[in-house]
């Protein structure tokens, strides 16, 4: 039997790879590959205004480069009290990219003592594909939520320690208030933003790769 086709995540944050390979590989017959599996590429700054611009982006290049169909993402929090901010910039929210506890501490300072029914946010996923031939698509997920005060959980990354998010799983026994943080992985891709922008984009990768 020949090798399995071979698409690119380009990331490099092993949780996220590990969430998109959760969702793509039962799926879709190909093997996933993360940036650290390819030869090393000048990665292209995140300078979109939006998360779609941003993920075409990393997708674009990723393809570019290594001749791979690859996937993107670019993701965020939206706080509604912060006119849906931090947005793009949730990343590097707090001045230095990727210091998850830094930007979650501003945005819990900047919501200062707004009232529990102002605190309604998102977390908001584009999901892009970019083929060395040409094709292009991107899909956007959601998972709505609220932001609490202080910080709940060991799970996830990024914000998910001050965030409850709607629709989640609930069982006999468990608290159906828990931030994306006390989720087990499972239970935050079944509704998640990536989850879902990547369901989304599944029917054009489809196209792109025989289905299993
Ligand atoms: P990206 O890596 O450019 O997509 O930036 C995403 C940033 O948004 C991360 O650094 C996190 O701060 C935040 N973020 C995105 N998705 C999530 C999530 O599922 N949980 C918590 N934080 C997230």
């Amino acid at each position: 039997m020949s090798d399995p086709a071979k698409v690119l995540l380009a990331t490099r944050n092993a949780k996220k790879l590990g969430e998109l390979r959760r969702i793509l590989e039962p799926l879709v017959s190909v093997t996933v590959l993360g940036l650290d599996d390819v030869a090393e590429y000048e990665e292209v700054p995140e300078t979109g205004a939006t998360f779609a611009e941003n993920a075409l982006l990393k997708a674009r290049e990723g393809a570019k480069h290594t001749g791979l169909v690859t996937v993107a993402d670019d993701s965020g929090l939206e706080v509604d009290a912060l006119n849906g901010m931090p947005g793009v910039l949730s990343a590097r929210w707090a001045g230095r990219h990727g210091d998850d506890e830094a930007n979650l501490k501003l945005v819990l300072a900047q919501l200062g003592d707004t009232p529990d029914d102002r605190r309604g946010g998102r977390f908001v996923c584009a999901a892009a594909l970019a083929s060395p031939s040409g094709v292009e698509h991107v899909e956007l997920g959601t998972m709505p939520g609220r932001l609490i005060r202080e910080p709940v959980g060991a799970n996830g990354f990024g914000y998910d320690p001050i965030f409850v998010p709607e629709g989640q799983p609930t069982a006999s026994g468990v608290p159906a208030d828990r931030t994306s943080a006390e989720l087990d992985p499972a239970e935050k891709d079944a509704i998640s933003h990536r989850s879902a922008a990547l369901r989304a984009l599944l029917p054009f990768l489809l196209e792109q790769f025989p289905s299993r």
